[in-house]
């Protein structure tokens, strides 16, 4: 049932800030849960954690009952998007969903990769922005690219790290609603990290409050109230 499992972690970055202190939660297979606190409460401190990106100081992280603390990240299986997606600015749309599968001990032949982007594309609805460079699209649409980007994978966690901040309040509404439906479309079991109370009751099955690196309320359904 626990899919993704954090045991007692604690991260202190190297100038002694103690940004995470003995963090336990659990998340179970195919569940959006939202990772919901202020910034700099060490929300983004855990993702990368989660990646790979970031080593613990102590604790254990599982996937599927696995230890994943000493893999690398391409080892485990993670889609992330992250707050400024981070897109290859000089390579089109496609170029981009593209790029995860041409590369690495893994990487596939151009033609077979290409049906698998194009395949995510229609999924996120960026086919005809294909040979597109990043500057030239819009917030919402960016935010597509670098989730169809993260999913081409096929990963088994997705991350998401704020990613509705950049876009305006009406696009926000309507991004968040299609976050939802494609991942569970899709399945993934998935963690999306958001300052906003509002935003993190519409789209997770489940809320992890978080302040100060510390977990205040974890579990939260639907129906709980937040002081403002
Ligand atoms: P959030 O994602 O919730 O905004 P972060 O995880 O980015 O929070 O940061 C948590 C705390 O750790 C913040 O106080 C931040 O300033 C601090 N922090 C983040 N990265 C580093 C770092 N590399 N070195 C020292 N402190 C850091
Ligand atoms: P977020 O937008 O998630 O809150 P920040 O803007 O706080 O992230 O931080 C951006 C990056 O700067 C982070 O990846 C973090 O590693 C680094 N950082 C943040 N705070 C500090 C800090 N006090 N010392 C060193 N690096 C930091």
């Amino acid at each position: 049932e626990k899919f993704v499992e954090v045991k007692n972690l604690k991260k202190v970055y190297d100038n002694g800030h103690e940004a995470i202190k003995n963090v336990s939660f659990s998340v179970k297979k195919g569940d959006l849960v939202c990772l919901l606190g202020p910034s700099g409460c060490g929300k983004t401190t855990i993702l990368n954690m989660l990646a790979g990106l970031l080593n613990p100081t102590s604790g254990d992280i599982l996937f599927d009952g696995k230890s994943v603390v000493n893999t690398e990240p391409k080892d485990r299986q993670i889609g992330y998007v992250f707050q400024n997606y981070a897109l290859y600015p000089h390579m089109t749309v496609l170029q981009n969903v593209m790029f995860p599968l041409t590369v690495g001990k893994h990487k596939i032949a151009k033609d077979k990769a290409k049906a698998i982007a194009e395949k995510y594309m229609k999924t996120t609805q960026i086919m005809e922005l294909a040979d597109q460079k990043p500057g030239q699209l819009s917030g919402g649409q960016q935010q597509r690219v670098a989730i169809a980007r993260a999913l081409v994978q096929q990963p088994k966690i997705l991350l998401m790290d704020e990613p509705l901040s950049n876009l305006d309040a009406r696009l926000r509404l309507k991004i968040r609603e299609e976050i939802r439906s494609l991942v569970k479309e899709v399945g993934i079991t998935t963690l999306f990290v958001t300052h906003d109370q509002e935003e993190a009751l519409s789209i997770g099955d489940k809320i992890i409050l978080f302040n100060n690196g510390v977990i205040q309320q974890d579990d939260l359904g639907q129906n709980f109230y937040l002081e403002p």
